[in-house]
């Protein structure tokens, strides 16, 4: 089934349940609007086969049809068209006439907004045409007591049963919203925070820290020789060690600890309220883990890390100048042989100077 055809279906199945309903509930306000015209028994057997064949005969129609959304749709305005009909053979009886019209348009409005209401209006006065073509009643003649009674059922469940719906696709779209905003967060191979996302998260981190003078340290890592890895074994491994570097985050970081994915073989750590010692501790031991990493279906592969780290201080100006400096240990990583983890403030390893 192609996507297309999926959506249209899933529209009319929404509309089978509540169509089924309406139809039901309208046909003993219809029978007893209609039944001082004696109609024919062919009226009595179209309004038996509107009331509880046509909800099924749609739901197949539209289940068949190589355009299930197009034949829906249709389905709709046949709704509009045959409700008019019925509404035109009682001779527009005020009561039972104003709720088959109002309820059939309320849900084509619903359903479809204006666009479908129009054409529903339309074919509902080209309904009552036919209606009184066929009957010639007499106009507006006066509501009867049991008419009225006959109407109570369907103004009051109809109106239920379309508000159900309206809900159940504001729930609906509130769940898709949701996941929209949390997509849009995601680093789509890693799972991890992306990059727009985490720009507002370090500038958020920087305004705390100078709001509160709170202690916390920026980690910039960056796989070694990934290019190399990408050219020996092929993209779809390299995107593989991307996911399994990215698996040993949450074993070496506290929940809280953001984790993005900057861009390439980059990722960003925050460690809030570490100290650089803390945190060069904890970013050793991750260095570590990699290092000592061996892929069973690669036995022969090995991975390193460098990384870059830089706390938090007032001499900062914002949060780019953090970056910046966190960057800046990278590099100096990167040149004094990779596979190590160098803070901004100290020189060399900082399990070396993990007495800063
Ligand atoms: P260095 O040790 O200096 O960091 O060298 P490097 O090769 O890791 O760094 P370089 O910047 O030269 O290359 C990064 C490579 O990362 C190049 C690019 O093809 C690869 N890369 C970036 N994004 C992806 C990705 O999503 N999947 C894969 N498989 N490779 C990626
Ligand atoms: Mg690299």
């Amino acid at each position: 089934m192609n996507e297309r055809k999926g959506k249209g279906l899933s529209f009319a199945r929404r509309m089978y349940a509540p169509r089924a309903v309406g139809t039901g509930l309208g046909f003993v306000c219809v029978m007893i609007g209609i039944w001082p015209q004696q109609p024919a028994w062919w009226t009595w057997a179209l309004l038996v086969a509107h009331g509880f064949v046509w909800p099924h005969l749609a739901f197949q129609l539209a289940r068949f049809s190589t355009n299930a959304f197009r034949t829906e749709q249709r389905n709709l305005v046949f709704d509009g068209f045959a409700g008019g009909c019925w509404a035109g053979v009682m001779g527009l009886n005020p009561l039972p006439s104003v709720i088959i019209l109002s309820m059939i348009a309320m849900d084509k409005m619903a359903v479809g907004g204006w666009n479908l209401l129009g054409k529903t209006l339309t074919v509902q006065l080209l309904g009552i045409g036919l209606g009184f073509w066929l009957y010639a009643p007499a106009l507006f003649p006066p509501t009867t007591q049991a008419q009225m009674l006959a109407c109570l059922p369907i103004l009051m469940i109809y109106p239920m049963v379309i508000g159900f719906i309206c809900y159940q696709v504001n729930v609906q779209l509130g769940e898709h919203k949701r996941a929209l905003a949390h997509l849009s967060k995601t680093d789509s191979l890693t799972g991890l925070i992306n990059h727009g996302a985490w720009k507002h998260l370090l500038l958020s981190a920087f305004e705390r820290c100078r709001a509160n003078q709170q202690a916390n340290t920026l980690a910039l890592i960056d796989i070694d020789h990934f290019k190399q890895i990408n050219d020996r074994h092929g993209h779809l491994v390299g995107d593989n060690i991307l996911c399994i570097l990215s698996a040993f985050f949450p074993a070496h970081l506290r929940k809280s600890d953001p984790v993005a994915r900057y861009g390439g073989d980059e990722f960003c750590v925050l460690l809030p309220g570490t100290t650089p010692g803390q945190a060069g501790e904890i970013l050793e031991r991750l260095r570590q883990a990699v290092e000592d990493y061996r892929d069973p279906a690669l036995p022969q592969l090995r991975l390193s890390l460098s990384i870059g780290i830089a706390s938090y201080g007032p001499h900062l100006g914002d949060a780019e100048a953090w970056l910046h400096e966190a960057d800046m240990a990278l590099y100096r990583a990167k040149d004094e042989g990779r596979n190590r983890v160098v803070w901004a403030g100290g020189v060399g390893k900082v399990s070396a100077v993990s007495a800063i």
